[in-house]
């Protein structure tokens, strides 16, 4: 199953963390990662085996929005940090629209995120 992971920089270092708390639910699905180019640099640096896409100013976003239009991405974790302005806000509205389109999962806050991550463990 494949999940996005998207984190804005202040919300970063909470992903990492996440993604080692979740470690064995993450193993235990099989779940292959994706993420923006930096999200997914951290994540690699952590240890974890991440298929990274542009970073999200550059494109990433979209490319994950693509992802889920095509049926590839099942799941995205987005951390949005609501306390920054992002030059690319149509890109992050644009994957908002894309996965409410065609019914895909995304968290835009840890306890979503988590509550998301409980309920396919559960469902496998
Ligand atoms: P980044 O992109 O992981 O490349 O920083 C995240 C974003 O801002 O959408």
């Amino acid at each position: 199953m494949e999940i996005a992971i998207i984190a804005h920089d202040g919300k970063k270092a909470d992903m990492v963390q996440f993604l080692n708390k979740n470690t064995a639910i993450l193993q235990h699905i099989k779940i292959k990662l994706i993420a923006t180019g930096t999200t997914g640099g951290k994540a690699e640096k952590a240890g974890f085996k991440v298929k990274k896409m542009l970073s999200g100013p550059m494109g990433g976003d979209a490319q994950i929005a693509a992802r889920v239009a095509e049926g590839k991405t099942k799941m995205v974790l987005f951390f949005k940090d609501p306390l920054a302005s992002h030059a690319h806000e149509v890109d992050i509205n644009m994957l908002l629209r894309v996965c409410d389109v065609h019914n895909v999962p995304i968290a835009t806050n840890e306890a979503t995120a988590q509550l998301l991550l409980k309920a396919i463990e559960l469902q496998s």
